[in-house]
């Protein structure tokens, strides 16, 4: 049986490692002539990418170790505290130590799919190539979910205001952007990441420290490097740009990753935290349940399976962000000023890859939940709409 994992990615990767671990031959064909470059992430993983996998992952690639989060609004500002709650890594020698052992097939790009008989005949920039199975971890614009949701009947014609919003196929794609800065005096505790809300972004302005002289600061928007541009200005963040780097998140619950014999995986199967646009944890994860679905002979089975396992996370983090997308200038600032006036709740309750568990028991203080509950009734036709 021929098994071909389209992308060498990080879970294209570890869906291998695990596949051959079980003696399940496999191949990987990558379009980049290299594993783990370019670099599209800002490199911030929660402490369980290295504590809760089934294939240990070296932790050679870890450059720093976060402690926490300041969280600001403009000038105001609040910090909680977790010893060792996140790691920031080099992605590049992440990916590669994820690769080591495998034959990754470099500079070879999927171009088609054809389904033959009960198999797949894929086209690639190197010649053709017959898979019994197709797993597509090839990441945001994955050809293996297009292919398969074409196959499947799931495509339905855009509306032309999702096309305007970027959203395609039921997946709505965000662009992200972020600069690593030598920087000429300290601007962040070396162990602390820093959050910036503020309204107009879809997400946050993320400050991350890779060392006392090196930070990453990046962001998630339209026009994401006019604002970033335009932060380090205003926050004075003044340093030489050492590099720069841009890339796309999908964020959408795909109704259905898997068929008889063809899956999709991680950044291809949207399986992201849509809160932050974190990828690896999911997607490690997915990897697994993926690969104990082959070994049982039953690829329809695995779609069930992960999302017993994080959809409904995914589903409230979707839904968690259409309200913070509508929220006005006076119910952002609300919103953090009751995260602020709560941090006890947070450092306590906060999950760096289950959203939800802070937002459950945090609606179980009378103040949130009625403070919740009028920036909801407020923005609900929006939000339905
Ligand atoms: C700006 C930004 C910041 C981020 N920060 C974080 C973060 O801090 N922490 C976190 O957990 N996640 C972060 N993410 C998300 C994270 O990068 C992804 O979730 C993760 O890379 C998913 O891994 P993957 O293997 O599924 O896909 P990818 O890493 O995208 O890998 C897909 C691979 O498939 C290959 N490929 C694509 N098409 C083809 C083809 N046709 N033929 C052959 N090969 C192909 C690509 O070259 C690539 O190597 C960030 C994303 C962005 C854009």
């Amino acid at each position: 049986m021929e098994i071909v994992i389209v992308g060498a990615g990080p879970i294209g990767c570890y869906t291998a490692q695990l596949l051959k671990k079980y003696g399940i031959k496999v191949r990987v064909i990558e379009e980049h002539k290299e594993v783990g470059r370019p670099v599209k992430c800002a490199g911030i993983v929660g402490r369980q990418v290295f504590e809760d996998t089934l294939i240990g992952i070296s932790k050679s690639s870890v450059i720093n170790q976060i402690n926490g989060a300041f969280f600001f609004y403009k000038e105001d500002n609040f910090r909680i505290e977790r010893e060792g709650v996140a790691y920031v890594i080099d992605r590049e020698k992440f990916d590669k130590e994820l690769s080591k052992g495998l034959n990754v097939e470099c500079g070879r790009r999927l171009l088609e799919i054809e389904k033959r008989g009960k198999g797949y005949w894929l086209k690639t920039s190197s010649g053709d190539i017959f898979a019994d199975i197709v797993i597509g971890a090839d990441g945001a614009k994955s050809r293996v979910r297009k292919f398969m949701m074409s196959e499947l009947g799931m495509l339905k014609e855009n509306k032309e205001d999702d096309l305007k919003d970027g959203i395609k196929d039921g997946i709505k794609y965000y662009n992200g952007w972020q600069y690593r800065i030598r920087v000429e005096e300290n601007f962040v505790p070396e162990k602390f990441a820093q959050v910036c809300m503020s309204e107009g972004i879809p997400f946050f302005i993320w400050t991350i420290p890779e060392s006392e002289k090196i930070i990453r600061v990046g962001i998630i928007s339209k026009n994401g490097r006019i604002k970033l541009n335009h932060f380090l200005a205003e926050t004075k963040i003044k340093g030489e740009i050492i590099d720069k780097l841009a890339g796309i998140i999908p964020l959408g619950m795909i109704t259905k990753t898997s068929d008889k014999n063809i899956a999709v995986v991680g950044d291809a199967a949207c399986h992201i935290k849509p809160l932050t646009g974190g990828g690896i944890y999911y997607g490690l994860k997915a990897a697994e349940i993926l690969v104990e679905c082959i070994k049982e002979n039953d690829l329809p089975e695995y779609d069930r399976r992960w999302k017993r396992k994080f959809g409904r996370e995914i589903r409230f983090g979707l839904w968690a962000r259409k309200v913070y997308e509508k929220l006005n200038k006076q119910e952002t600032k609300n919103i953090f000023s009751l995260f602020k006036e709560n941090e006890d709740l947070i450092e306590q309750a906060a999950n760096f890859e289950n959203h939800s568990v802070v937002f459950r028991k945090a609606f179980k203080r009378p103040k949130i939940f009625l403070g919740a509950t009028k920036i909801l009734g407020r923005n609900i036709r929006k939000i339905i709409s």
